[in-house]
């Protein structure tokens, strides 16, 4: 297959770029980079079947030739980095979706949209099957980032029904790995670097709030499969495996063998209480698929990662 990535230089495009050449497709990669690293895609740089397209999807996409399928990765994806960039984060998720399942009706392309866990906001529910309707505050903080993914579902799926596009729409739950940023504000980054220069780790609000974190290759596995799927609807893409980010921090804090201290520091406005995903849809429909990296081992894997830049 040709298949379009957009986000393409970001933590999850680079590494799902890197498994599509893996498969033996030829991937056109496009990023604005105003979060994304072109040191993300250094592995595929000098590979005759990538292409990469510095691009602002909110603005028309012209790609010539055939494309088979697209996937619309690009956004800021960091609390940081969306509170940062709001109204590029609003565009992108609305405006840029838009352009580029224009593009997959006009390619004939099957249409992959990069969800999120966030449309169900702060839940009322756990844990959270796709079925439920979420508790976002629209025009809170996360605003800008919930609510252009709700309408990217709702306007993916009106190009499913309207246009017969035919869409996967993976609602992502926090995934962790190599290439994260180290600045990018999200909990693993934070408590690694803060672990490994053993400055205080930043736990906000009591800790007790809880995330089900999700190793990027298992991640990467489940859209893969999501892609070559028929389904049509959301379906949850994470881990079940639910920890307080209390937990997070001493386990971050133990595995990098660090002296740093926890520091108490004020909770985000919004800030989900609890988030866990309900993955029956996706065991069930996409050949029994679940994470199998413990967190355990995908933490110290990322350790070592970021160890490595840390000495850059
Ligand atoms: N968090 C924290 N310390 C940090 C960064 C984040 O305690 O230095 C908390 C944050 O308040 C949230 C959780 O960790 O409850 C996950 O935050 P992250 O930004 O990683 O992702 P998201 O909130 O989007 O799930």
């Amino acid at each position: 297959m040709r298949i379009l990535v957009t986000g393409a230089a970001g933590f999850l495009g680079s590494h799902i770029c890197e498994r599509l050449i893996e498969e033996g497709h030829s991937v056109v990669g496009m990023d604005n980079l105003l979060t994304g690293s072109l040191e993300n895609l250094d592995g595929l740089f000098g590979n005759e079947r990538f292409l990469f397209v510095k691009h602002d999807v909110t603005n028309y996409i012209v790609v010539p030739g055939k494309l088979d399928a697209i996937l619309h990765f690009a956004s800021p994806a960091s609390p940081d980095d969306y509170l940062r960039h709001p109204i590029p984060t609003l565009k992108v998720g609305a405006l840029g979706t838009h352009k580029a399942l224009g593009l997959a009706l006009e390619k004939k392309a099957v249409f992959m949209l990069a969800s999120t866990s966030e449309v169900y906001g702060d839940p009322q529910v756990n844990p959270q099957p796709e079925t439920y309707w979420g508790n976002v505050n629209p025009i809170g903080p996360r605003g800008v980032y919930d609510e252009a993914k709700r309408f990217a579902e709702a306007m993916s799926t009106a190009y499913h029904n309207y246009h017969g596009v035919e869409v996967r729409i993976a609602r992502i739950f926090n995934t962790f790995g190599p290439r994260m940023r180290i600045n990018d504000g999200r909990a693993v980054p934070n408590f690694i670097t803060q672990a490994l220069k053993n400055r205080p780790l930043t736990v906000y609000g009591d800790g007790s709030q809880t995330r089900s974190l999700c190793y990027v290759s298992d991640l990467v596995e489940g859209l893969y499969r999501l892609l070559n799927s028929k389904l049509n609807t959301p379906v949850n893409i994470g881990n079940p495996h639910e920890m307080t980010m209390l937990e997070l921090a001493r386990t971050v804090k133990a595995l990098a063998r660090s002296k740093s201290a926890i520091s108490f520091k004020p909770l985000p406005q919004d800030d989900p209480r609890v988030r866990r995903p309900d993955i029956t849809l996706a065991r069930r429909h996409l050949g029994n698929w679940s994470p199998e990296v413990p967190v355990k081992d995908g933490l110290a894997g990322t350790i070592r990662y970021f160890r490595r830049k840390l000495k850059k």
